[in-house]
């Protein structure tokens, strides 16, 4: 191949590239490395998520596709420093195309205000599966591993102070174990740029009503906020 055709080329691949970042929603390139590495060039986080999620409709990556109704991709405020990751839409999810919005997502309303966060304000909402598994099953290896380039998207896109996993999957997806919650509860985990705290899933909260499951909750509740606050620079 000549330098000609070699450099049209490499332009072809860089417009490729630079249309890629423009759909994801990055705004601005830094143009200069005098300084060290380049920081991450900034997003519009809110067009970033659209793009997510327009990408993301159609999806056949995996056979949860053939029972959803909606894809339930994420909801809340794109630059919030709280990222809240439950299991799976359930059916009223699946209906209303929103993670959370059924009787598990109020209790987790009345939990994080419970502490002080305002979930509009302070939180963005996903899943580690963005579809309904039937029956509100548990998802499958194969499904969350369908799924998971996309909750990492959400992740990069957010860059939240805190991570709060509700239940078995999500903390055992993002941290890489089997371990179960009731073990991995009850401290903060480093995870990425982020703290990540485990606690119980609502929907367990609201099977096992008991007091000590609910206290424990708070516990890690309150745990979350205080890195939130420590993180975010917000005064009590
Ligand atoms: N349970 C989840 O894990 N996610 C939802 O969105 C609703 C219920």
């Amino acid at each position: 191949m000549g330098d000609r055709e070699e450099l049209a080329d490499a332009l072809r691949d860089l417009a490729g590239t630079l249309r890629h970042h423009r759909d994801l929603g990055v705004i601005e390139l830094p143009m200069s490395a005098a300084a060290g590495p380049a920081p991450p060039p900034p997003i519009d986080a809110a067009k970033a998520l659209a793009a997510q999620e327009a990408a993301l409709q159609g999806c056949t990556l995996c056979k949860l596709c053939q029972s959803r109704t909606n894809i339930a991709f994420g909801s809340g405020n794109p630059r919030a420093g709280l990222l809240v990751v439950g299991e799976g839409p359930g059916e009223e999810e699946d209906r209303q195309a929103k993670p959370f919005v059924g009787r598990a997502g109020q209790l987790l309303t009345k939990m994080l205000e419970s502490v002080g966060f305002d979930r509009e304000r302070d939180a963005y909402i996903a899943n580690v599966v963005k579809c309904r598994p039937e029956r509100n099953r548990n998802p499958e290896p194969d499904e969350v591993a369908a799924c998971n380039p996309f909750l990492m998207a959400q992740l990069d896109t957010v860059r939240p102070a805190v991570i709060l996993t509700l239940g078995n999957f999500a903390a055992q997806t993002l941290l890489g174990t089997r371990e179960g919650i009731t073990k991995l509860r009850g401290r903060a985990y480093e995870y990425r740029s982020s703290i990540l705290v485990p606690t119980f899933h609502p929907a367990f909260l609201l099977r096992n009503p008991g007091p000590q499951y609910r206290r424990m909750a708070w516990d890690d509740l309150k745990l979350a906020k205080r890195e939130f606050d420590r993180l975010t620079g917000t005064k009590r």
